[in-house]
């Protein structure tokens, strides 16, 4: 008898070790690896890629490294991250070439069927990169023009090719604007409104290159008045490129300090990077529509980066 019921709990015990571990697993998920990449760019990249990193890890979804390159003019061949080892790779560099083997290395998780954020000014980088600018699609400044490809815009609701000379990037005054949504079935999109308003930030504009858009997400009208292109100008996408997932959001310039830092603070800029991360890291979107979401008509700030408690 004593055999029996000690027996008998040894077998209750490893029924429940296993309930117990599957419960678990459930219940906390793996959480996906992110690499930020970061350490030079004409913008405030010592707040942004902290700023990213704050955003990623305080949903609960992200394990955050940082990959730091050299100063502008420093020894570069030091950085060698580990690209393979990750699930998405953010990109907040705007810089100095990358070391030949580093560029190989990123390559190879890219065209391997790794996943990009092409986030802001990433998209200035590596004018000379031609294979940089097929991952980016679109890009500006560092010297870009009518050699870097076609201008890409949106007329009567398709986006149009236009091979005219002229510099590529630039943008008006910053200001509050209306994101339209040109794919409400991405995942990415899935259940957010069709139009909504984005808290003060640059719209890019007047973008060059390879022009090879995937999916457009979302557009917005530029405001000729105040230096804008007068187009309706993609601003949200992902990039056609082989087996990658590539998401490139042109939203999110950063302001002078994490505190004052609208773009960032944005609801609608923070549940795009999210969604686009999940999505780039997965090919799936499992997050639900957050309730401060923008709105038709009023923009929504998360002041310390955070979403509100369900
Ligand atoms: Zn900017």
């Amino acid at each position: 008898m004593k055999s029996f019921m000690t027996k008998f709990f040894a077998v209750l015990a490893l029924v429940s070790a296993a309930t117990a571990f599957t419960v678990h697993a459930d219940a906390k998920p793996r959480r996906l690896k992110a690499l930020v990449v970061s350490g030079q760019n004409n913008h405030n990249w010592p707040v942004s890629h902290l700023v990213l990193e704050r955003i990623l890890e305080q949903s609960g979804l992200f394990e955050v490294d940082i990959a730091l390159t050299a100063p502008a003019g420093g020894d570069m061949s030091g950085f060698k991250p580990d690209f393979a080892a990750y699930d998405v790779v953010v990109l907040d560099y705007n810089g100095d070439r990358w070391p030949a083997e580093t560029d190989a290395a990123f390559l190879d998780y890219v065209q391997g069927g790794g996943g990009v954020v092409v986030y802001h000014a990433a998209d200035n980088a590596f004018a000379d990169w031609d294979e940089f600018n097929r991952i980016i699609a679109l890009g500006g400044w560092e010297g870009r023009n009518e050699k870097s490809g076609p201008y890409c815009y949106l007329k009567d609701g398709e986006l149009v090719l236009d091979h005219s000379a002229g510099p590529g990037g630039s943008h008006g005054a910053q200001r509050e604007y209306a994101m339209h949504c040109r794919n409400a079935k991405h995942p990415i999109t899935k259940g957010l409104p069709d139009n909504w308003m984005h808290a003060q930030d640059e719209m890019y504009d007047r973008m060059r290159g390879p022009a090879n858009i995937g999916d457009l997400l979302y557009s917005g009208m530029t405001d000729p008045a105040t230096g804008g292109s007068g187009r309706e100008e993609p601003l949200v996408f992902i990039v056609d490129y082989g087996r990658a997932r590539i998401f490139h959001i042109m939203l999110g310039h950063c302001g002078p300090t994490a505190e004052n830092n609208p773009a960032m603070q944005c609801a609608g800029f923070q549940t795009l990077l999210l969604r686009g991360t999940e999505w780039a890291a997965t090919g799936k979107v499992k997050q639900p529509v957050p309730k401060d979401f923008p709105t038709t008509t009023s923009v929504s700030l998360r002041r310390d980066y955070r979403a509100p408690a369900e």
